[in-house]
């Protein structure tokens, strides 16, 4: 099977690469580098499954040449990251948006099955747990920035469905909660590779807030499992489909593990929201989700420990000397 993989440079686009090639697939990636790396793919050059090129989703007739050449496509590029979105707004719209409709048009045109990313960023500020696919949304006013990502997502979702119900594309979204794991970057806020670089280096470790937020965290080798999985499903197709991992913990305790895991001299300091995103920023005070449509369709759920996630990303930061 020939797998197209938009975003392939990026953390989890690279590590589902690496998969695919290990599985026989041939894989075609598609990254503009904006947030991915040319050292995340490098290791794959020569090897003879493997081709990328270089330029925006939005270009419409690359995009067009590679659908129609192949069977699949995961489309995971997009804006990533809090931070980063907060900072480039209008960009982050656009690529999620106008990104993700020229590869739902061009694969209705060629009907090949493509497997959506969005995140649970789009569940909003909810604090009961699970979170269930078709739960309702909870979002703030749009003078707070941080929605519109979930909105864009959420535009996505929509999208896509209208599409497999209209069109009847087979098509799959997959909402990601807080994947972790080597290649991941802390340069647009995710807090994981942050607290690790910061415990390295013994510099402070900076809890935003009071710390009492929670995330459940995924293990990027169980997310790439579950998608390659899906791409093989027979069932699924408009569906929206959780994928995330089952230990919930606390930013403040988040922030403790790592510290001594790393056997770190660093202080843990809280900063304030407005210091950490500028005025108008609202977290997500808790985010864990139900994975039993995950399970009923393909048998599987992330369940790599959380401790042994972080001495995996630990190990990853360690050979690269931070
Ligand atoms: N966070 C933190 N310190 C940091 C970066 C993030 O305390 O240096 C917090 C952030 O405010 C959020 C949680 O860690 O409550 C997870 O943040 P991340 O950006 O990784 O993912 P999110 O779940 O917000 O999309």
């Amino acid at each position: 099977m020939k797998i197209l993989v938009t975003g392939g440079a990026g953390f989890i686009g690279s590590n589902l690469c690496d998969l695919l090639l290990e599985k026989g697939e041939e894989v075609s990636v598609i990254d503009d580098l904006s947030t991915g790396s040319l050292d995340n793919i490098s290791h794959l050059f020569n090897n003879p499954g493997f081709n990328y090129v270089i330029d925006t989703i939005l270009n419409e007739q690359l995009m067009e040449d590679l659908i129609s050449s192949c069977d699949c496509i995961v489309h995971l590029a997009a804006a990533v990251g809090v931070k980063h979105v907060l900072e480039n707004p209008l960009s982050s719209i656009e690529t999620n948006i106008l990104g993700t409709e020229t590869a739902l048009k061009l694969a209705n045109k060629y009907k090949k099955k493509i497997l959506v990313a969005s995140t649970s960023e789009v569940y909003g500020k909810h604090t009961h747990a699970p979170l269930k696919e078709d739960d309702n949304l909870i979002y703030g006013p749009p003078s707070t920035m941080r929605w519109s990502y979930a909105a864009s997502k959420l535009v996505d979702e929509f999208t896509a469905l209208a599409y497999h119900r209209t069109k009847k594309l087979d098509t799959i979204i997959i909402r990601c909660f807080n994947t972790i794991g080597p290649r991941q970057t802390g340069m647009y806020g995710m807090v994981v590779p942050r607290f690790i670089q910061q415990a390295l280096r013994d510099d402070p470790i900076t809890v935003y807030g009071d710390g009492k937020q929670t995330r459940t965290f995924t293990y990027v080798g169980d997310v790439v499992e579950a998608i390659y999985r899906l791409i093989k499903c027979k069932k699924g197709s408009g569906e929206v489909v959780n994928i995330g991992g089952t230990e919930e913990i606390s930013i403040a305790d988040l922030a403790q593990k790592i510290k001594e895991l790393i056997g770190s001299n660093s202080e843990i300091v809280f900063i304030p929201y407005d210091q950490a995103y500028g005025k108008d920023f609202e977290d997500m005070m808790r985010r864990v989700p139900s994975l039993e449509k995950l399970e009923s369709l393909i048998d599987f759920v992330p369940k790599t420990p959380l401790d042994e996630i972080l001495q995996h990303t630990i190990e990853y930061f360690r050979a690269r000397a931070v």
